[in-house]
């Protein structure tokens, strides 16, 4: 079933995913060739905290971390570890945070350093599909028009899209109803409607769409080893539109500022 939200929801939602924003562009200033994936996290988790809200994943379906760090071949779920972050990764980071008892979820995958010209091509596609997606999300299009148009921009450039994951709900429960595939059909699932709220996230892979579940039964990697992408931002359809809840503006000026 799907939860419609009123204004005022939408409101506390938009705070919500700001909350994660923020923290992204937190972790945006401290991306560099040497920080551990672990150091990131505790950031992470001290800025949330910080800002009266919670980690929206920590502890949730067992998560043992603030942040879900997935690098190269890992497409999402990520743990954060010990081992530094390299020259020429590419680093998806995934959060999420509750304020007042909404939840804010959403990613970026960063380029460390200078990485090869297709693998940036394949962050710029990526990031290409996901406002394209956001594109669709108007009042009486339907929930495959979203997916449809991922998919579309993503194969032309011979991209895998995942299909084992996909975008979903978003409200007092991170995972809600509708699930937001990023591949479909025009004009098929349920009707788009004032009020709904959703996370939207291309997963794209360079090569094969099939992925596999590492032996930690959280990390997903491609099963060709290529390279995965991964962006993802909060909406939420207000006055028929979308409306994007949550802001790449805090890592691109801490990106900005490090160039
Ligand atoms: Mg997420
Ligand atoms: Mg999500």
């Amino acid at each position: 079933m799907i939860i419609y939200k009123t204004p005022a929801e939408i409101e506390i939602m938009r705070q919500a995913a700001q909350v994660v924003s923020r923290t992204l562009g937190l972790v945006a200033e401290h991306m560099r060739p040497g920080v551990t994936p672990l150091e990131l996290d505790k950031m992470a988790e001290e800025y949330i905290r910080s800002q009266d809200a919670i980690p929206g994943f920590l502890g949730l379906y067992g998560c043992p971390s603030t942040l879900l760090i997935s690098i190269n071949e890992q497409v999402v779920h990520g743990l954060p570890t010990t081992r530094p972050i390299q020259e020429g990764d590419i680093v998806s980071v995934d959060c999420g945070a509750v304020y007042k008892g909404y939840y804010g979820d959403h990613a970026y995958t960063f380029a460390v350093g200078n990485v090869a010209p297709e693998v940036q091509k394949l962050l710029d596609v990526t990031r290409e599909c996901l406002y394209l997606g956001i594109e669709q999300t108007v009042a009486g299009n339907r929930i495959e028009d979203i997916g449809y148009h991922i998919q579309q921009h993503a194969e032309k450039h011979g991209y895998g899209v995942v299909r084992d994951l996909v975008g979903h709900g978003l409200g007092k429960s991170l995972h809600e109803d509708p699930q937001v595939p990023n591949y479909g059909r025009r004009g098929k699932g349920k009707k788009i409607q004032e009020g709904l709220t959703i996370a939207i996230e291309p997963m794209i892979n360079m090569g094969t769409d099939k992925v596999m579940q590492l032996e930690d039964n959280w990390t997903i990697v491609t099963a060709d080893g290529q390279p995965s992408a991964h962006f993802e931002h909060n909406v939420a359809v207000v006055n028929g539109k979308p409306v994007i809840l949550s802001t790449f503006d805090y890592i691109e000026e801490a990106l900005a500022k490090q160039k």
